[in-house]
Parts: C-alpha cells; structure tokens; sequence
C-alpha cells in the first residue's frame, strides 16, 4: 500500500514487485528504527529511576573544586585535575596552571605577602583559641620558660608564604590522596578513632581557613614551632623531616594543635627571652590516614595497616596500593597531641605568624 501511494503510475508486475520488496524492507528498517528509539528511551529511564542510576559528574575546567563533596568520582576528577594555586593568593592568581607560573617566571617563584585583614584576624584567632596559659612553661621541651612569667601571645603580623614550586609539590601529593579517596579508600576523622583520646582537631574551626582545606584526605592547618633564624629556609624551602634526627618519635615533621606548644619551639632553651619578636608557622599538613600512637615508640616513616611495622616488607599487606598510614599523631599520656609526617612536601608552610610573649 505504502509503495502506491509513494509511487503512484503503473508498473508491470516485475516492477511492482520490486519496488513492493524495496518498501516493504524500508517500512521494517523504520518500525525497527524508531522501537530502537523507543526501547533506549526506555532504558535511559529506567536507569535514572532505579537502584542502577547513573552517577555523572561534570565540572568545568573552570569551576572551583568543592572541599567538601562526597562523590568518589569528584575525588578522581580532582586527582587528575591540572595543579592551581589557591584563589586567594595574590602573586600567583590561579588563571593559570602552576607549572605555567613556575616556567613563565623561575627567578621570582617565592614571595612572603602580608595576609588579609580577614586571614589575620582569623589567624589570631587559632593563636588564641588554642592558647593553654596553664601549660606555659610545662613539659620537657619548654624548659626555660616558666621564669620568663607571661601569660599570652600578642600577634604582631601574619605573612602569607606564596611558594609556587613547593605548593606544586604539596599539591602533587594531596592529588594521590584524592585519588585513594576516588577509589573507595575512607579516611577516619582523628575523633573516628578509638585511640584518639582527645577529639577532634581544634584548629579546624575558622572558616576563612577552611575555604580550600580538603576533609576527606584529613587536610588540616597546624602549627609549627621553630626558631626565629630558621624560618626564611622554611619559607624557601620547606620543612624536610630528614633534617630533624633527634624527634622523640623519630625523624618527622612535627606539628602541634596549640599555640602554646609551638611557642615552646621559638627559642633555645638556653637562651629564651620576653623581648624579642618571635615567629610561629601555620601549616597545611595532610594527615590521610591517621595512625594513633597512645605511648612512646620510634617510627622511621608511618608503620603498616596491618602488622605495625614501619619495616614491614609482606606483600600480602598490601591492600591495593594502601600499604601504610600517611601520618602518626601521638595522642597519649602527654600535655599535648603532635601530628608527624615523615615524607617530603606532605605539608606546606602557608603562614608565617609574628608575635611576642606578653
Ligand atoms: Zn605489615
């Protein structure tokens, strides 16, 4: 019928027929076509609809990453998305790449620019907030300090370190967490914990400092106490647990939650005076998977998962490529709780707070 009405004339019968098979095959291709269409739309339906639904992330290359997402997928977008600096920082604005920044300008990479008037309000804030006045003087490592009697710290200024080939670096190294986070791997919060005696860390609280802090692979900012002429190789150069032998918990990078324990780390303990300026740095630290340490041991990097080793050599711990922890935080019967990392650039030092004992 169709091929009549399509054709129209008169045909033989040869003709007729041929033309009746070519239509006749034309009519099937569309019915089959357009049940096709049918029976995607179908699927496509039901896939969004049921248990199965598909999980689609698109985020432009432009659009801000989000700290606290909780797709995995946008974790493996993260991981494999190109470094940029934070957006506040105001040498290297992150319209371009890092490497951009670092290839374009090499003989100017590392700049010390005064924070904001938000970034230091919020900054004196931390130094107060965490400030234990009943612990000034206490412990070991602040021996020389309870004669100095004062009772707390008056911030001076707050500098923020813009460091672009070291933030490339620390930046490198929060991207593999992003991407164990991607594939599955839950980082526990320190107050998860059951070792953790303490709670949650008490630095994470103002909120201009947790704009671009990650919580999923345990990203906190910390402080770090060291002496006053030490401070420009930390701000070049950042702080290398290979250089600090005599850590009571063996050679890593320490990091505290209180001001006052960092200030204990801010002159020898021969020489301490009440006069002088003195510095402290705030760092972004990545903690990723805590091990909790209640009592004194060494370790020589963060021990295994499952055996507690830090020599572990067994294969078979290996779960997936997630052999060891990412830090040890000491959490045990003394004053106050420290944060170690032990490898290279799993921490960078933003900040570098001014201040004097009053
Ligand atoms: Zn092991």
């Amino acid at each position: 019928m169709i091929s009549v009405s399509v054709y129209g004339g008169t045909y033989h019968k040869e003709d007729w027929l041929k033309d009746h098979r070519l239509s006749s095959s034309f009519a099937c291709a569309t019915i089959a076509f357009f049940l096709y269409l049918c029976g995607g739309l179908a699927i496509l339906i039901m896939s969004y609809q049921g248990e199965n639904k598909v999980e689609v992330v698109y985020i432009p290359e432009n659009e801000e990453p989000r700290p606290n997402s909780s797709l995995p997928s946008h974790y493996l977008w993260l991981a494999k998305r190109p470094i940029k600096t934070p957006k506040y920082w105001t040498k290297f604005d992150n319209s371009k790449r890092i490497d951009e920044w670092i290839s374009e300008n090499p003989s100017s990479l590392v700049h010390l620019v005064p924070a904001s008037t938000k970034e230091t309000s919020a900054i004196d804030k931390l130094v107060q907030r965490t400030w234990k006045e009943d612990l000034v003087g206490v412990g070991r490592d602040a021996k020389g300090i309870d004669p100095l009697v004062y009772k707390k710290l008056h911030v001076i200024k707050v500098e923020r370190v813009e460091n672009a080939p070291l933030f490339e670096k620390y930046a490198e190294n929060r991207a593999k967490l992003f991407r164990k986070v991607g594939n599955g791997v839950l980082f526990n919060k320190l107050e998860q914990t059951v070792k953790a005696k303490r709670g949650k860390i008490i630095t994470a609280s103002e909120a201009i400092l947790l704009r671009d802090v990650y919580p999923a692979v345990n990203e906190y900012y910390l402080f770090h106490g060291t002496p006053v002429e030490i401070v420009d190789a930390i701000v070049t150069q950042g702080l290398d647990a290979r250089l600090n032998k005599r850590g009571m918990f063996g050679p890593a990078v320490y990091a505290a939650e209180s001001s006052t324990k960092s200030d204990s780390y801010a002159d020898s303990q021969q020489s301490r005076d009440i006069k002088s300026e003195k510095k402290m740095i705030l760092l972004r630290m990545l903690l990723g998977e805590m091990f909790v340490l209640n009592s004194k041991e060494v370790f020589q990097r963060p021990p295994c998962k499952t055996c507690r080793n830090d020599r572990c050599s067994d294969r078979s711990h290996d779960q997936a490529g997630n052999w060891f922890y990412d830090s040890v935080v000491v959490d045990g019967p003394w004053n106050f709780r420290e944060f170690l990392v032990y490898e290279l650039n799993m921490c960078y030092p933003e900040y570098v707070i001014t201040y004097k004992r009053i």
